[in-house]
């Protein structure tokens, strides 16, 4: 689950980072009541948006006045943010963060991820911050130093130490640094924190040391164990079908083909993309629907699947295990009777009780007139991209010749 910057700025203010006074306003009027009220000389609007890369997209504005607040958040809250991390059609901006802004002598990277190659959550740093961390991996990857946590222990006072030696600080900036990074890292562990990130960690020309941006994810499989953080979720920045599969505990991601894929069983759901493509198809979302696929389920899969209005066919291949065959051809009929199959749906099952889900889908295709059963992945894969090519949302997008 990820929360916005301004959470997660209280969240570590809580613990003791320092972290510059804000307040949080929903309209430009507001922004520049705000800046007359927070009574700082030079104040930074920042959007709220689960993206980063605002700063270069123009959404990280420095203002001196009440007015110039106002324009910059009036700019903001009408205009989608478009950076590498988002897609191309942007994110709305629905809140933005008028912070006190600091004077900056020097910006530094500092976070904490899980490092599956040592099976611990690893602390990443860098001297050269508010830039993208990704960047740095990738150009110049000496730059960047990591320090694996001990899986019982956590982070050690003399390995804090030691990043803020590399890092560059002395004197007495050693210690305030090292301090901050243990809370972060105590903070990391005791939340189930899947990322936990300071791009930029500032030194000001003062010499103090500050958290000017954060970002923070947190396990979802862990969220029952920290109800007071589920309640910090906003779904306002997620795709409305991925909410209503994630509340039907399906596994549902949109992607932008026209073949839609029903499958149960992650690693089968790419394997079923891919044949797709190598068909000439491109998959629109991967679905999977789980072990133990029911009828409601089914039904609720193939309402998400079909209200996306790309989908010209859907592929639906089941490898009937723990949920045998003749089960699931009866949650597919049924999803058939109550959604109704607009678009041509092709099936591929394999598994326990084949044969009588075979004659079921059969017996079942008078009522179902856009329903092909397929021999196997790859028959399917062809009948799929070849129906969905000739059906009648196809035609109407293709341009008459
Ligand atoms: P991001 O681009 O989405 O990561 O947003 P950030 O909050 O990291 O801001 C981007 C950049 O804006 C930072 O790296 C800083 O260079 C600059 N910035 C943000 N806040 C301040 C501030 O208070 N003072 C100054 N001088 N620069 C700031
Ligand atoms: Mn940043």
């Amino acid at each position: 689950m990820k929360i916005h910057e301004y959470q997660a700025r209280e969240l570590l203010a809580k613990i003791g980072i320092p972290v510059p006074p804000a307040q949080i306003v929903e309209s430009a009027v507001a922004a520049g009541q705000a800046f007359a009220a927070n009574g700082f000389p030079v104040q930074v609007v920042k959007a709220q948006v689960f993206a980063g890369g605002r700063g270069k997209a123009g959404f990280v504005k420095l203002v001196q006045s009440a007015p110039e607040a106002q324009a910059a958040a009036e700019f903001m809250l009408s205009h989608r943010m478009v950076s590498p991390q988002t897609g191309p059609e942007g994110i709305a901006v629905k809140k933005l963060l008028i912070a006190a802004a600091v004077d900056i002598a020097h910006e530094y990277y500092v976070g904490l991820a899980l490092d599956r190659a040592k099976a611990t959550a690893s602390v990443i740093a860098c001297g050269q911050g508010g830039v993208e961390i990704e960047t740095v991996a990738r150009e110049r990857p000496a730059a960047i130093i990591r320090e694996p946590l001990h899986p019982l222990l956590g982070l050690q006072g003399f390995q804090a130490r030691k990043v803020a030696i590399e890092l560059g600080f002395s004197g007495k900036h050693v210690n305030v640094f090292a301090d901050i990074l243990l809370n972060l890292a105590r903070f990391f562990l005791q939340h189930d924190c899947s990322l936990v990130e300071i791009n930029p960690l500032v030194c000001t020309k003062e010499g103090r040391i500050l958290a000017i941006d954060a970002k923070v994810n947190f396990d979802d499989n862990a969220l029952f164990r920290h109800p007071h953080l589920a309640a910090l979720k906003d779904d306002s920045q997620t795709d409305p079908l991925e909410i209503r599969a994630a509340a039907a505990n399906l596994n549902y991601i949109k992607l932008d083909g026209e073949i839609a894929c029903l499958v149960n069983g992650a690693g089968l759901a790419m394997a079923t993309m891919d044949v797709i493509q190598l068909h000439g198809g491109r998959p629109a979302n991967f679905l999977d629907v789980g072990g133990g696929v029911t009828d409601e389920g089914a039904i609720e899969a193939f309402r998400i699947i079909l209200s996306d209005e790309n989908v010209r066919g859907v592929l639906v291949n089941i490898f009937g295990g723990i949920a045998r065959c003749d089960r699931i051809a009866a949650a597919l009929i049924q999803a058939g009777r109550e959604v109704g199959f607009a678009t041509p749906v092709v099936v591929r099952l394999e598994g326990t009780n084949v044969e009588k889900a075979r004659e079921m889908l059969s017996a079942a295709r008078h009522e179902l007139p856009t329903l092909q059963i397929a021999d196997d992945l790859n028959d399917a894969a062809r009948k799929i991209v070849a129906a969905a090519g000739k059906s009648p949302s196809a035609a109407a997008l293709t341009p008459a010749q």
